[in-house]
């Protein structure tokens, strides 16, 4: 395969209302985009970093940077036969595995089109429909935080999840819990926020949560293992899980009863299965997250989200949860809290043209 031309697009993209996490405020969503021809056609990808090097060490001017200076250059310079031949390619510049997944996003997108294949297909995947979850982000008042839970949960979302920091979590999480009953399994995620010593991670072990999500700080390995040896709660690892070999690691120190595979944080779809493979051969649970994404992603996620190791309900919310109009066509819930994963050739997507060119900040063509 070669890579001929690439648009580089970075897309400003308004929410439907502001989201709130223990990084910050979000009113949009910003996110590169990559339209690569190639002598196979032509494939959409996109970086899932945000504008800060908050949730990991990327953000969209990093990405901007790498893709623009050595990962796209590196690809023009000559034809590749394999994907292997291409990971050792993009191995040559170290660390970048958000900017790095949207290149392989793309690649794909345009040589399954070709081969008229869907990427779950490609992957192994064979469900249809996935199950999935939500996040309710931090309300100023906990009643808002209540009703939103239990808007989602009519709205047909199989479980929910909180997102906690300190100082808002015992009272927040008890009050959705009671409120939802036993219907709906809640979850909590950290992001990373808490201490090993802290007494609040004991109390919401009692609330019958069915994980607790990055309590720790992602480097914090050891801590991680005695916490997950300590609650009855399985600790699941997110930001902490960026390839093969931190699942491995997780593995081997007990430090993970679960994993929230995000493609985009290891680097593509292809170790994102390798992490699945890796987590279903150990015991640990599996599932895929989000992170705000447009519709590429979306459709990425779900094709993994699809494989038959994913065995808890990912965090892949309708579009209308976050966007009035994407880039793509719009995933919908259906009846049983689920979603449907593309079966059309390549990302199994189309992207509109026209919503790209409407949130477009800036962009640059790579020859
Ligand atoms: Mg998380």
């Amino acid at each position: 395969m070669r890579l001929h031309t690439v648009e580089l697009i970075h897309v400003r993209v308004p929410l439907r209302r502001p989201f709130r996490t223990a990084y910050g405020d979000t009113t949009h969503k910003e996110a590169l985009l990559i339209r690569a021809e190639t002598d196979g056609g032509v494939g959409w990808g996109e970086c899932a970093a945000e504008v800060a090097p908050s949730y990991t060490a990327e953000f969209v001017d990093s990405a901007w940077l790498v893709l623009r200076d050595h990962l796209v250059p590196r690809l023009q310079a000559s034809a590749w036969s394999s994907y292997e031949e291409l990971d050792d390619r993009l191995a040559t510049v170290r660390g970048h595995p958000m900017a790095k997944a949207a290149v392989e996003t793309a690649l794909l997108d345009a040589h399954l089109r070709e081969r008229a294949k869907s990427l779950a297909s490609y992957l192994g995947a064979t469900r249809p429909t996935v199950p999935v979850g939500v996040v309710v982000d931090l309300d100023d008042h906990l009643s808002e935080t209540v009703e939103t839970a239990q808007a989602r949960a009519g709205e047909g979302y199989r479980r929910i999840k909180v997102k906690i920091m300190p100082g808002r979590d015992l009272d927040i999480v008890r009050a959705v819990r009671m409120a939802l009953g036993d219907s709906v399994d809640v979850w909590v995620d950290a992001n990373g926020r808490y201490v090993l010593a802290d007494r609040a991670l004991r109390d919401l072990d009692e609330l019958g949560l069915g994980l607790i999500e990055q309590p720790l700080d992602p480097d914090a390995w050891t801590d991680h293992g005695a916490l997950a040896r300590e609650l009855t709660t399985a600790v699941c690892l997110d930001e902490s899980i960026r390839s093969i070999a931190d699942a491995r690691l997780a593995r081997h120190l007990g430090a993970a009863d679960v994993v929230n595979v995000k493609p985009s944080r290891v680097g593509g779809v292809r170790a994102a299965r390798q992490i699945v493979d890796e987590c279903a051969a150990a015991g640990i649970g599996a599932w895929v997250g989000g992170l705000l994404d447009l519709g590429i992603n979306r459709a990425v996620n779900l094709a993994v989200a699809a494989l038959d190791g994913c065995n808890l309900p990912g965090d892949i919310s309708a579009t209308d949860r976050y966007f009035d109009r994407d880039i793509t066509e719009p995933f919908v819930l259906d009846r049983n809290g689920s979603l449907s994963v593309p079966s059309a050739p390549g990302i199994g997507v189309e992207v509109d043209a026209a919503a790209v060119a409407l949130y477009t900040v800036a962009q640059i063509t790579l020859r």
